[in-house]
Protein backbone atom coordinates (compact mmCIF):
# COMPACT_ATOMS: atom_id res chain seq x y z
CA UNK A 1 0.00 0.00 0.00
CA UNK A 2 1.59 3.13 -0.81
CA UNK A 3 2.15 5.62 2.42
CA UNK A 4 0.71 9.38 1.40
CA UNK A 5 1.43 12.17 3.89
CA UNK A 6 -2.34 12.52 6.06
CA UNK A 7 -4.93 14.13 3.64
CA UNK A 8 -5.02 17.86 5.06
CA UNK A 9 -9.00 17.57 3.95
CA UNK A 10 -11.11 14.39 6.23
CA UNK A 11 -14.51 13.93 5.74
CA UNK A 12 -15.91 14.20 9.15
CA UNK A 13 -18.87 11.46 9.27
CA UNK A 14 -20.38 9.89 12.53
CA UNK A 15 -21.05 5.80 11.90
CA UNK A 16 -23.94 3.84 13.54
CA UNK A 17 -22.26 0.55 14.69
CA UNK A 18 -24.90 -1.34 15.90
CA UNK A 19 -24.04 -5.00 14.99
CA UNK A 20 -21.49 -4.29 12.83
CA UNK A 21 -18.32 -5.97 13.55
CA UNK A 22 -15.17 -4.29 14.54
CA UNK A 23 -12.01 -5.49 14.32
CA UNK A 24 -9.03 -4.29 17.00
CA UNK A 25 -5.54 -6.23 16.66
CA UNK A 26 -3.80 -5.74 19.50
CA UNK A 27 -4.67 -6.71 23.22
CA UNK A 28 -2.57 -4.22 24.85
CA UNK A 29 -3.12 -0.64 26.58
CA UNK A 30 -3.53 0.98 23.54
CA UNK A 31 -5.77 -1.64 22.51
CA UNK A 32 -7.89 -1.31 25.42
CA UNK A 33 -8.17 2.61 24.90
CA UNK A 34 -9.75 2.22 21.78
CA UNK A 35 -11.95 -0.80 22.25
CA UNK A 36 -12.92 1.31 25.11
CA UNK A 37 -13.96 3.92 23.03
CA UNK A 38 -16.10 1.30 21.10
CA UNK A 39 -18.13 0.36 24.00
CA UNK A 40 -21.44 1.33 24.39
CA UNK A 41 -21.63 1.66 20.06
CA UNK A 42 -23.42 -1.57 19.73
CA UNK A 43 -20.69 -2.42 17.21
CA UNK A 44 -19.46 -6.30 17.48
CA UNK A 45 -15.72 -6.35 18.88
CA UNK A 46 -13.19 -8.63 17.65
CA UNK A 47 -9.67 -8.26 19.37
CA UNK A 48 -7.31 -10.38 17.78
CA UNK A 49 -4.13 -10.66 19.52
CA UNK A 50 -2.30 -13.90 21.27
CA UNK A 51 -2.53 -12.72 24.74
CA UNK A 52 -5.17 -9.33 26.27
CA UNK A 53 -4.24 -7.37 28.98
CA UNK A 54 -5.74 -7.26 32.12
CA UNK A 55 -8.42 -5.02 30.81
CA UNK A 56 -9.39 -6.99 27.70
CA UNK A 57 -9.71 -9.93 30.01
CA UNK A 58 -11.85 -8.69 31.78
CA UNK A 59 -14.10 -7.32 29.10
CA UNK A 60 -13.65 -10.76 27.00
CA UNK A 61 -15.04 -12.51 29.84
CA UNK A 62 -17.97 -10.32 30.65
CA UNK A 63 -18.60 -10.94 26.91
CA UNK A 64 -18.33 -7.15 25.82
CA UNK A 65 -16.09 -8.32 23.14
CA UNK A 66 -14.89 -11.69 20.90
CA UNK A 67 -11.13 -12.66 21.18
CA UNK A 68 -9.55 -14.25 18.43
CA UNK A 69 -6.36 -15.69 20.45
CA UNK A 70 -3.64 -15.81 17.55
CA UNK A 71 -1.29 -14.01 15.28
CA UNK A 72 -2.96 -11.70 12.68
CA UNK A 73 -4.34 -12.70 9.57
CA UNK A 74 -6.15 -10.75 6.38
CA UNK A 75 -9.65 -13.14 7.13
CA UNK A 76 -9.86 -11.67 10.05
CA UNK A 77 -10.90 -8.71 7.63
CA UNK A 78 -13.34 -10.04 5.68
CA UNK A 79 -16.42 -9.62 8.26
CA UNK A 80 -15.13 -6.20 9.51
CA UNK A 81 -16.90 -2.50 8.40
CA UNK A 82 -14.13 -0.89 10.41
CA UNK A 83 -10.23 -1.87 11.75
CA UNK A 84 -8.08 -0.67 14.41
CA UNK A 85 -4.21 -1.89 14.49
CA UNK A 86 -2.81 -1.38 17.75
CA UNK A 87 -0.04 -3.29 17.80
CA UNK A 88 3.57 -2.23 18.95
CA UNK A 89 4.98 -4.22 15.61
CA UNK A 90 4.57 -1.80 12.49
CA UNK A 91 5.11 -4.81 10.21
CA UNK A 92 1.65 -6.11 11.48
CA UNK A 93 0.40 -2.80 11.76
CA UNK A 94 1.10 -2.47 7.95
CA UNK A 95 -0.28 -5.97 7.24
CA UNK A 96 -3.46 -4.39 8.89
CA UNK A 97 -3.13 -1.57 6.86
CA UNK A 98 -2.71 -3.37 3.52
CA UNK A 99 -5.75 -6.08 4.08
CA UNK A 100 -8.45 -3.93 4.98
CA UNK A 101 -7.71 -2.15 1.83
CA UNK A 102 -7.42 -4.73 -0.18
CA UNK A 103 -11.19 -5.14 1.27
CA UNK A 104 -12.25 -1.53 1.20
CA UNK A 105 -12.02 -1.58 4.99
CA UNK A 106 -11.41 1.71 6.77
CA UNK A 107 -8.58 1.25 9.23
CA UNK A 108 -7.08 3.56 11.86
CA UNK A 109 -3.17 2.73 12.28
CA UNK A 110 -2.34 3.92 15.79
CA UNK A 111 0.13 6.86 15.63
CA UNK A 112 0.89 6.32 11.96
CA UNK A 113 -0.99 9.11 9.97
CA UNK A 114 1.09 7.43 6.58
CA UNK A 115 -0.91 4.21 6.88
CA UNK A 116 -4.14 5.36 8.66
CA UNK A 117 -7.27 5.94 6.60
CA UNK A 118 -9.99 5.92 9.02
CA UNK A 119 -9.09 8.98 11.90
CA UNK A 120 -10.27 8.24 15.65
CA UNK A 121 -11.35 12.11 16.64
CA UNK A 122 -11.23 13.28 20.29
CA UNK A 123 -14.71 13.39 21.53
CA UNK A 124 -16.59 15.30 23.64
CA UNK A 125 -19.87 13.42 24.37
CA UNK A 126 -22.91 15.48 25.85
CA UNK A 127 -26.14 12.34 25.27
CA UNK A 128 -27.34 12.36 21.81
CA UNK A 129 -24.86 15.52 21.06
CA UNK A 130 -21.26 14.80 20.04
CA UNK A 131 -18.78 16.82 19.39
CA UNK A 132 -15.67 15.20 17.63
CA UNK A 133 -12.37 16.94 16.65
CA UNK A 134 -9.13 15.82 14.75
CA UNK A 135 -6.50 17.74 13.93
CA UNK A 136 -5.91 14.81 10.69
CA UNK A 137 -3.82 12.92 13.32
CA UNK A 138 -0.74 15.29 12.65
CA UNK A 139 -1.13 17.58 16.11
CA UNK A 140 -3.40 15.54 18.82
CA UNK A 141 -2.16 17.57 21.69
CA UNK A 142 -3.91 20.59 19.70
CA UNK A 143 -7.43 18.75 18.84
CA UNK A 144 -7.00 17.29 22.88
CA UNK A 145 -6.90 21.14 23.94
CA UNK A 146 -9.23 22.14 21.46
CA UNK A 147 -11.76 19.21 23.60
CA UNK A 148 -10.58 20.33 27.29
CA UNK A 149 -12.00 23.75 26.14
CA UNK A 150 -15.15 22.04 24.71
CA UNK A 151 -15.80 20.55 27.89
CA UNK A 152 -15.76 23.25 29.93
CA UNK A 153 -18.30 25.45 27.24
CA UNK A 154 -20.49 22.71 27.07
CA UNK A 155 -21.84 21.27 30.42
CA UNK A 156 -24.18 18.55 30.51
CA UNK A 157 -27.60 20.53 30.13
CA UNK A 158 -26.35 20.55 26.17
CA UNK A 159 -26.81 16.32 26.73
CA UNK A 160 -30.19 17.06 27.88
CA UNK A 161 -31.24 19.49 25.75
CA UNK A 162 -30.69 17.56 23.11
CA UNK A 163 -31.90 14.33 24.58
CA UNK A 164 -35.09 16.25 25.08
CA UNK A 165 -35.60 18.03 21.54
CA UNK A 166 -34.70 14.34 20.44
CA UNK A 167 -38.02 13.02 21.96
CA UNK A 168 -39.84 15.99 21.03
CA UNK A 169 -38.84 16.04 17.04
CA UNK A 170 -42.25 15.05 15.41
CA UNK A 171 -44.55 17.64 17.55
CA UNK A 172 -41.30 20.81 17.24
CA UNK A 173 -41.59 19.80 13.27
CA UNK A 174 -45.66 19.97 13.43
CA UNK A 175 -45.76 22.70 14.99
CA UNK A 176 -43.05 24.77 12.82
CA UNK A 177 -42.76 23.16 9.32
CA UNK A 178 -40.87 26.38 8.10
CA UNK A 179 -37.38 26.09 8.43
CA UNK A 180 -36.45 29.53 9.28
CA UNK A 181 -40.07 30.08 11.94
CA UNK A 182 -38.03 26.37 13.51
CA UNK A 183 -34.74 28.25 13.73
CA UNK A 184 -36.12 31.19 15.08
CA UNK A 185 -38.30 29.43 17.39
CA UNK A 186 -35.09 27.49 18.30
CA UNK A 187 -33.52 30.32 19.48
CA UNK A 188 -36.44 31.96 21.68
CA UNK A 189 -36.59 28.47 23.39
CA UNK A 190 -33.10 28.50 24.07
CA UNK A 191 -32.88 32.10 25.13
CA UNK A 192 -35.82 30.82 27.85
CA UNK A 193 -35.84 29.09 31.09
CA UNK A 194 -35.20 25.69 29.53
CA UNK A 195 -31.75 25.22 29.39
CA UNK A 196 -31.26 26.93 33.10
CA UNK A 197 -33.73 24.52 34.50
CA UNK A 198 -32.01 21.56 33.02
CA UNK A 199 -28.89 22.81 34.15
CA UNK A 200 -30.46 22.43 37.76
CA UNK A 201 -31.68 18.83 36.83
CA UNK A 202 -35.70 19.78 37.14
CA UNK A 203 -36.75 17.81 34.33
CA UNK A 204 -40.25 17.61 35.06
CA UNK A 205 -40.12 21.71 34.82
CA UNK A 206 -37.96 21.95 31.84
CA UNK A 207 -40.39 19.26 30.35
CA UNK A 208 -43.36 21.65 31.04
CA UNK A 209 -41.27 25.11 29.75
CA UNK A 210 -41.09 23.23 26.45
CA UNK A 211 -44.95 22.77 26.44
CA UNK A 212 -45.39 25.96 26.91
CA UNK A 213 -43.11 27.01 24.27
CA UNK A 214 -44.78 24.58 21.88
CA UNK A 215 -48.30 26.39 22.99
CA UNK A 216 -47.45 30.42 22.90
CA UNK A 217 -45.18 30.84 19.97
CA UNK A 218 -47.57 31.81 17.43
CA UNK A 219 -46.66 32.29 13.42
CA UNK A 220 -46.98 35.93 13.67
CA UNK A 221 -44.99 35.99 16.89
CA UNK A 222 -42.38 33.89 15.11
CA UNK A 223 -42.23 35.94 12.18
CA UNK A 224 -41.75 39.52 13.70
CA UNK A 225 -38.79 41.05 13.26
CA UNK A 226 -36.75 43.07 15.83
CA UNK A 227 -34.19 45.62 16.17
CA UNK A 228 -30.74 44.99 18.93
CA UNK A 229 -29.34 48.38 19.32
CA UNK A 230 -25.81 46.59 20.24
CA UNK A 231 -22.79 48.59 21.27
CA UNK A 232 -19.51 46.93 19.48
CA UNK A 233 -16.76 48.95 21.88
CA UNK A 234 -13.97 50.89 20.68
CA UNK A 235 -12.73 48.07 18.28
CA UNK A 236 -10.78 45.73 20.20
CA UNK A 237 -13.41 42.51 19.41
CA UNK A 238 -11.98 41.26 22.72
CA UNK A 239 -14.17 43.65 24.18
CA UNK A 240 -17.51 43.25 22.43
CA UNK A 241 -20.04 41.42 25.34
CA UNK A 242 -21.52 38.05 24.80
CA UNK A 243 -24.38 39.27 24.03
CA UNK A 244 -23.22 41.36 21.33
CA UNK A 245 -21.56 38.60 19.58
CA UNK A 246 -24.98 36.33 19.99
CA UNK A 247 -26.78 38.87 18.35
CA UNK A 248 -24.41 39.23 15.54
CA UNK A 249 -24.50 35.71 14.98
CA UNK A 250 -28.22 35.48 14.79
CA UNK A 251 -28.68 38.36 12.82
CA UNK A 252 -30.34 38.73 9.25
CA UNK A 253 -29.21 42.54 8.48
CA UNK A 254 -26.44 44.91 10.40
CA UNK A 255 -26.69 48.86 10.13
CA UNK A 256 -22.96 49.70 10.68
CA UNK A 257 -21.53 52.37 11.63
CA UNK A 258 -17.78 53.55 10.74
CA UNK A 259 -16.49 53.23 13.99
CA UNK A 260 -17.44 49.52 13.90
CA UNK A 261 -14.45 48.27 13.32
CA UNK A 262 -13.52 45.47 10.60
CA UNK A 263 -12.48 42.98 13.50
CA UNK A 264 -15.84 43.27 15.07
CA UNK A 265 -17.92 42.69 12.24
CA UNK A 266 -15.54 39.36 11.41
CA UNK A 267 -17.64 37.79 13.60
CA UNK A 268 -20.89 38.30 12.41
CA UNK A 269 -23.32 35.57 10.98
CA UNK A 270 -21.71 35.10 7.50
CA UNK A 271 -24.83 35.72 5.37
CA UNK A 272 -25.59 38.77 6.63
CA UNK A 273 -26.63 41.50 5.00
CA UNK A 274 -24.52 44.42 6.19
CA UNK A 275 -24.98 47.94 5.17
CA UNK A 276 -22.31 50.62 5.97
CA UNK A 277 -24.30 54.09 7.15
CA UNK A 278 -21.74 55.46 8.63
CA UNK A 279 -19.12 58.56 7.14
CA UNK A 280 -16.40 56.74 5.19
CA UNK A 281 -13.58 58.56 3.44
CA UNK A 282 -15.10 60.79 0.61
CA UNK A 283 -18.34 59.27 1.13
CA UNK A 284 -21.45 60.97 3.50
CA UNK A 285 -23.36 59.47 6.11
CA UNK A 286 -26.33 58.37 5.59
CA UNK A 287 -29.05 60.67 7.05
CA UNK A 288 -30.54 59.56 10.39
CA UNK A 289 -33.58 59.37 9.30
CA UNK A 290 -32.67 56.91 6.11
CA UNK A 291 -31.12 54.95 8.54
CA UNK A 292 -34.02 55.38 11.15
CA UNK A 293 -35.97 54.20 7.89
CA UNK A 294 -34.06 50.94 6.94
CA UNK A 295 -34.36 49.70 10.54
CA UNK A 296 -38.10 49.89 10.54
CA UNK A 297 -38.37 48.53 6.81
CA UNK A 298 -35.84 44.84 8.04
CA UNK A 299 -37.48 44.44 10.90
CA UNK A 300 -41.30 44.65 9.80
CA UNK A 301 -40.32 42.30 7.34
CA UNK A 302 -39.53 39.89 10.10
CA UNK A 303 -35.91 39.91 9.67
CA UNK A 304 -33.44 40.62 12.99
CA UNK A 305 -31.98 43.36 12.21
CA UNK A 306 -28.67 44.03 14.26
CA UNK A 307 -27.66 48.41 14.43
CA UNK A 308 -24.34 48.55 15.73
CA UNK A 309 -22.60 51.09 16.52
CA UNK A 310 -18.98 51.95 17.82
CA UNK A 311 -18.48 52.14 21.40
CA UNK A 312 -21.76 52.40 23.62
CA UNK A 313 -25.14 53.03 21.46
CA UNK A 314 -26.19 55.57 24.12
CA UNK A 315 -22.92 57.61 24.35
CA UNK A 316 -23.15 60.41 21.39
CA UNK A 317 -24.52 57.66 19.47
CA UNK A 318 -27.68 59.07 18.79
CA UNK A 319 -29.02 56.03 20.00
CA UNK A 320 -31.88 57.29 21.74
CA UNK A 321 -33.26 59.08 18.77
CA UNK A 322 -33.77 55.82 16.53
CA UNK A 323 -35.41 53.87 19.73
CA UNK A 324 -37.80 56.89 19.26
CA UNK A 325 -38.19 55.66 15.66
CA UNK A 326 -38.50 52.48 16.50
CA UNK A 327 -41.02 52.97 19.40
CA UNK A 328 -43.46 55.02 17.24
CA UNK A 329 -42.98 52.70 14.66
CA UNK A 330 -44.10 49.66 17.03
CA UNK A 331 -40.57 47.58 16.48
CA UNK A 332 -39.40 45.15 19.03
CA UNK A 333 -36.50 46.66 20.47
CA UNK A 334 -33.47 45.69 22.79
CA UNK A 335 -30.17 47.82 23.71
CA UNK A 336 -26.86 46.15 24.33
CA UNK A 337 -24.43 48.59 26.13
CA UNK A 338 -20.90 48.46 24.47
CA UNK A 339 -17.28 49.81 25.75
CA UNK A 340 -17.38 53.49 24.99
CA UNK A 341 -14.53 55.41 24.08
CA UNK A 342 -13.50 57.54 27.36
CA UNK A 343 -13.58 53.90 29.18
CA UNK A 344 -11.70 52.14 26.43
CA UNK A 345 -9.30 54.78 25.39
CA UNK A 346 -8.40 55.02 29.18
CA UNK A 347 -7.95 51.51 29.87
CA UNK A 348 -5.55 51.17 26.88
CA UNK A 349 -3.72 54.55 27.75
CA UNK A 350 -3.28 53.47 31.39
CA UNK A 351 -4.96 56.47 31.85
CA UNK A 352 -7.35 55.92 35.06
CA UNK A 353 -10.74 58.05 35.07
CA UNK A 354 -10.93 59.28 38.59
CA UNK A 355 -8.16 58.94 41.09
CA UNK A 356 -8.69 59.08 44.74
CA UNK A 357 -5.77 62.23 44.49
CA UNK A 358 -6.99 63.84 41.49
CA UNK A 359 -10.25 63.25 40.24
CA UNK A 360 -13.58 63.05 41.80
CA UNK A 361 -15.63 62.82 38.63
CA UNK A 362 -15.51 62.15 34.92
CA UNK A 363 -17.39 64.38 31.97
CA UNK A 364 -18.34 62.40 28.68
CA UNK A 365 -18.33 65.82 26.70
CA UNK A 366 -18.78 66.03 23.06
CA UNK A 367 -16.70 68.74 21.34
CA UNK A 368 -18.28 68.54 18.23
CA UNK A 369 -19.88 72.37 17.06
CA UNK A 370 -22.98 71.06 15.26
CA UNK A 371 -23.56 68.14 18.47
CA UNK A 372 -22.82 70.45 21.21
CA UNK A 373 -24.35 73.88 19.82
CA UNK A 374 -21.79 75.69 20.96
CA UNK A 375 -23.67 75.65 24.36
CA UNK A 376 -20.97 73.96 26.29
CA UNK A 377 -20.28 75.08 29.96
CA UNK A 378 -16.97 76.03 29.93
CA UNK A 379 -16.79 77.21 33.53
CA UNK A 380 -17.80 74.21 34.58
CA UNK A 381 -15.46 72.39 32.58
CA UNK A 382 -12.76 74.32 33.41
CA UNK A 383 -13.22 73.60 37.16
CA UNK A 384 -10.21 71.03 38.96
CA UNK A 385 -10.11 67.93 40.36
CA UNK A 386 -12.12 66.39 37.31
CA UNK A 387 -11.44 64.68 34.38
CA UNK A 388 -12.89 65.40 30.97
CA UNK A 389 -13.05 62.92 27.77
CA UNK A 390 -13.51 64.43 24.43
CA UNK A 391 -15.26 63.05 21.84
CA UNK A 392 -15.37 63.93 18.43
CA UNK A 393 -12.49 66.51 18.54
CA UNK A 394 -10.02 66.28 16.52
CA UNK A 395 -11.28 69.88 14.48
CA UNK A 396 -11.68 71.31 17.60
CA UNK A 397 -8.78 71.52 19.79
CA UNK A 398 -8.31 74.71 19.62
CA UNK A 399 -11.01 75.77 21.14
CA UNK A 400 -10.73 73.52 23.62
CA UNK A 401 -7.83 74.79 24.49
CA UNK A 402 -8.82 78.23 24.43
CA UNK A 403 -11.91 78.14 26.25
CA UNK A 404 -10.64 76.22 29.29
CA UNK A 405 -7.74 78.58 29.55
CA UNK A 406 -10.28 81.30 29.37
CA UNK A 407 -11.90 80.20 32.08
CA UNK A 408 -9.52 79.18 34.71
CA UNK A 409 -8.11 75.55 33.84
CA UNK A 410 -4.29 75.82 34.83
CA UNK A 411 -1.99 75.68 31.39
CA UNK A 412 0.22 72.82 33.09
CA UNK A 413 -3.52 70.36 33.18
CA UNK A 414 -2.20 67.24 31.21
CA UNK A 415 -3.26 65.90 28.22
CA UNK A 416 -3.71 62.64 26.66
CA UNK A 417 -5.28 62.44 23.09
CA UNK A 418 -6.02 58.77 21.90
CA UNK A 419 -6.30 57.72 18.80
CA UNK A 420 -7.57 54.35 17.88
CA UNK A 421 -7.96 53.37 21.19
CA UNK A 422 -7.63 49.67 21.48
CA UNK A 423 -6.72 48.83 17.92
CA UNK A 424 -3.72 47.92 16.77
CA UNK A 425 -2.84 51.07 15.04
CA UNK A 426 -3.41 53.12 18.47
CA UNK A 427 -1.01 56.29 19.49
CA UNK A 428 -1.45 58.04 22.58
CA UNK A 429 -0.01 61.97 22.72
CA UNK A 430 0.38 63.40 25.68
CA UNK A 431 1.61 67.03 27.34
CA UNK A 432 -0.06 69.95 29.01
CA UNK A 433 -2.89 71.60 27.91
CA UNK A 434 -1.06 74.70 26.11
CA UNK A 435 0.85 72.23 23.84
CA UNK A 436 -2.36 70.60 23.27
CA UNK A 437 -3.01 71.77 19.28
CA UNK A 438 0.58 72.03 18.32
CA UNK A 439 1.40 68.34 19.52
CA UNK A 440 -1.71 67.16 17.85
CA UNK A 441 -0.25 68.89 14.25
CA UNK A 442 3.18 68.00 14.79
CA UNK A 443 1.87 64.07 15.11
CA UNK A 444 -0.71 64.21 13.08
CA UNK A 445 -3.53 62.94 15.34
CA UNK A 446 -6.65 61.90 12.81
CA UNK A 447 -9.97 60.51 13.82
CA UNK A 448 -11.13 58.83 15.56
CA UNK A 449 -9.08 60.57 18.88
CA UNK A 450 -10.52 60.64 22.21
CA UNK A 451 -9.03 63.61 24.21
CA UNK A 452 -8.74 62.97 27.89
CA UNK A 453 -8.01 66.20 29.56
CA UNK A 454 -7.13 66.46 33.51
CA UNK A 455 -4.25 65.55 36.24
CA UNK A 456 -4.87 61.94 35.71
CA UNK A 457 -3.95 62.15 32.08
CA UNK A 458 -0.22 62.68 32.85
CA UNK A 459 -0.07 58.93 34.57
CA UNK A 460 -0.41 57.39 30.39
CA UNK A 461 3.11 57.71 30.35
CA UNK A 462 4.34 55.42 33.66
CA UNK A 463 1.16 53.61 33.31
CA UNK A 464 0.71 52.59 29.42
CA UNK A 465 0.49 49.22 28.85
CA UNK A 466 -0.77 48.42 25.18
CA UNK A 467 1.33 49.65 21.95
CA UNK A 468 3.85 52.43 21.99
CA UNK A 469 4.54 55.01 25.05
CA UNK A 470 3.04 57.98 24.64
CA UNK A 471 4.34 60.58 22.36
CA UNK A 472 5.40 63.89 23.40
CA UNK A 473 7.44 67.06 22.36
CA UNK A 474 9.79 65.15 20.51
CA UNK A 475 9.46 64.39 16.85
CA UNK A 476 7.15 61.08 15.94
CA UNK A 477 9.18 57.94 16.65
CA UNK A 478 9.44 56.85 12.98
CA UNK A 479 10.90 60.14 11.89
CA UNK A 480 13.42 60.22 14.53
CA UNK A 481 14.41 56.44 14.53
N1 LIG B 1 -20.85 55.83 20.72
C1 LIG B 1 -19.42 56.03 20.67
C2 LIG B 1 -19.04 57.46 20.37
C3 LIG B 1 -19.46 57.93 19.03
S1 LIG B 1 -18.90 59.57 18.70
C4 LIG B 1 -18.80 55.55 21.98
O1 LIG B 1 -19.51 55.29 22.93
O2 LIG B 1 -17.58 55.43 22.02
C5 LIG B 1 -17.41 59.26 17.83
C6 LIG B 1 -16.21 59.65 18.65
O3 LIG B 1 -15.91 58.64 19.58
C7 LIG B 1 -14.94 59.80 17.86
O4 LIG B 1 -14.87 61.06 17.22
C8 LIG B 1 -13.90 59.65 18.93
O5 LIG B 1 -13.76 60.82 19.67
C9 LIG B 1 -14.53 58.61 19.82
N2 LIG B 1 -14.05 57.26 19.50
C10 LIG B 1 -14.78 56.19 19.16
N3 LIG B 1 -14.01 55.11 19.00
C11 LIG B 1 -12.76 55.49 19.26
C12 LIG B 1 -11.50 54.83 19.28
N4 LIG B 1 -11.39 53.53 18.99
N5 LIG B 1 -10.40 55.54 19.61
C13 LIG B 1 -10.49 56.84 19.92
N6 LIG B 1 -11.65 57.52 19.91
C14 LIG B 1 -12.78 56.86 19.59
Amino acid sequence: MPETPASDRLFPLFADLRGRTVVVVGGGAVAARKVEALLGTGARIVVGAPTLDPALAILAAAGELEHLPAEFTPAWLDQAWLAIAATDDAGVNRAVAEAGEARRVWVNVVDDTALTRMHLPARVERGPLQIAISSGGGAPMLARLVREQLETRFDESFGALATLLTRHRDRIRARWPDTVARRRAFERLLAGPLQGLLRSRRHIEAERAFDLALAEEGEATAARGRVALVGAGPGDPGLLTLRALRLLNEADVILHDSLASEDVLQLARRDALRIAVGKRAGHHATPQADINALMIRHAAAGLRVVRLKGGDPFVFGRGGEELEALRAAGIDYEVVPGITAAAACAAYAGIPLTHRDHAQSVRLVTAHARESGETLDWPALAQERQTLAFYMGVARLETVRTQLLAHGRAPETPFALIENGSRPEQRVVAGTLADLPRLARLHDVQAPALLIVGEVAALAGALHWFGAPPLGDAAPLAHAA
